[in-house]
């Protein structure tokens, strides 16, 4: 039987992420991924870093291309009743929020990992966790037809909400906080140069849209859709049709209809489970929880649990007490449940909720005691750019 420190599953942010920095710490790891490495480099998803997340990707050594090619943002925009209002938040709290990719970042990690020798299995079939709770875990995988077996100090479930980590934990030993909203986003990608300078979020009556890009020469844009609909029922006319009389006349005029390179619809969801750890197992990333995307916190909240990850992983190694190991779970939750909160608030606020007069109302009232508020606007640019780490070793 093959052996390592750590055993991580998934090859998403998360696991790379992880891999990179126990690498660099002189901890083993073995990443165990379920998809091709082309399948994971040319998945779309999220695109705002905090700071905080690109100083943890600097640390990792693998933020010199986001340095060149990432896009420094002062502020949001929020459209409502025809008027766009922007969030200034350098202004209000000395922090800017980075535009570079996930797919980037996913791709600058891929190249370190190969770069450093440590081992990744790709398309690594059937993942099965073992002995949980024992003094030492094993995983089992088959890869071309070959079982696997290796033993574990510990594993770190990096594998998304669908993957098989969290299903290992008995539900007895797991809290599930969940809500599921009536609604999905329809995102389209295209190769066309944003005509807005920094991501509107608009609230209008036809529902929610986001203005917003990956890179100089690349937007990504999305639609409030119905939880029935289908990519197939939106052609690239439609979806700009409607983004347009979603967005407001003043950028109508400018947003081009540009063909797709990518198409799809995502579900919106707020998901915890609690504890993050169950005995050798450790779960970082969408693994152990789901924020709707509007707040752009699903990327940057799994950069946070890797960091913790890390830093209880390594505290153990050097200290050899389990104090850090411990702490991991509820260090987590704390930065956790402020990004849940957050990502629900900023939900809230900007869909169409049918059937919800009394909703509505609250729903303008806010907006435009934000629009108006300065302290109003500093508290949510405070949760955008991202609330601090704790400190390793702090009380939480
Ligand atoms: C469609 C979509 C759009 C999104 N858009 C945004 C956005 O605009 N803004 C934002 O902030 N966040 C967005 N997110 C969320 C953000 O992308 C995630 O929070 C982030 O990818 C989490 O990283 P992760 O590594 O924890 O999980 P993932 O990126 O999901 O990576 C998990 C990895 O584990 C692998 N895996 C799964 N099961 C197994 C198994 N059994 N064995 C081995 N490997 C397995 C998967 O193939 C995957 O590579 C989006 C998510 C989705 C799904």
């Amino acid at each position: 039987m093959k052996r390592t420190q750590v055993a991580i599953v998934g090859a998403g942010p998360a696991g790379l992420l992880l891999g990179q920095l126990l690498h660099k710490e002189g901890i083993d790891t073995l990443i165990l991924e379920r998809r091709s490495a082309d399948h994971v480099a040319g998945r779309i998803r999220a695109g705002v870093l905090e700071q905080g997340t690109v100083d943890v990707l600097e640390r990792a050594g693998v933020a010199s291309r986001l340095h060149a090619e990432g896009l420094i943002h002062d502020g949001v925009e929020i459209g409502f009743r025809g008027r766009r209002h922007r969030i200034d938040l350098k202004a209000l709290t000395g922090k800017s929020v980075t535009v570079y990719g996930q797919t980037e970042v996913t791709r600058d990690l891929m190249n370190a990992r190969a770069a450093s020798g440590a081992p990744s299995v790709y398309e690594a079939e059937d993942v099965a966790l073992h002995e949980l709770g024992e003094s030492s875990a094993r995983v089992t995988y088959w890869h071309q037809g070959v079982a696997h077996e290796v033993a574990c100090d510990f594993i770190a479930g990096c594998d998304g909400f669908h993957g098989v980590s969290r299903r290992s934990i008995p539900t007895s030993a797991l809290k599930i906080f969940e809500r599921v909203y009536p609604f999905g986003w329809l995102g389209v990608l295209a190769d066309v140069p944003p005509p807005w300078k920094e991501l509107i979020y608009a609230n209008s009556e036809r529902g929610f849209a986001l203005a917003s890009m990956r890179s100089p020469t690349r937007v990504r844009c999305y639609l409030q859709c119905s939880l029935e609909d289908r990519v197939e029922n939106w052609t690239d006319e439609q979806f700009w049709d409607e983004f347009r009389r979603r967005i407001g006349e003043e950028l109508a005029a400018v947003v081009p209809t540009a063909p797709s390179i990518e198409k799809s619809i995502a579900p919106l969801r707020s998901f915890v489970a609690e504890p993050l750890r169950f005995g050798r197992l450790f779960l970082a990333g969408d693994a152990a929880h789901i924020v709707p995307p509007t707040g752009a916190k699903g990327l940057n909240l799994a950069v946070s649990d890797v960091l913790y990850l890390y830093e209880a992983l390594s505290g153990h190694y050097r200290e050899k007490t389990a104090s850090s190991l411990d702490a991991y779970s509820p260090r987590c939750l704390r930065r956790i449940w402020r990004a849940e909160r957050f990502s629900w608030w900023m939900t809230r606020q900007l869909h169409r909720f049918t059937d919800d007069a009394f909703g509505t109302h609250m729903q303008q009232t806010e907006l435009e005691y934000l629009f108006e508020s300065q302290a109003a606007q500093t508290s949510m640019a405070e949760n955008y750019v991202g609330l601090p780490f704790s400190g390793y070793g702090e009380k939480w």
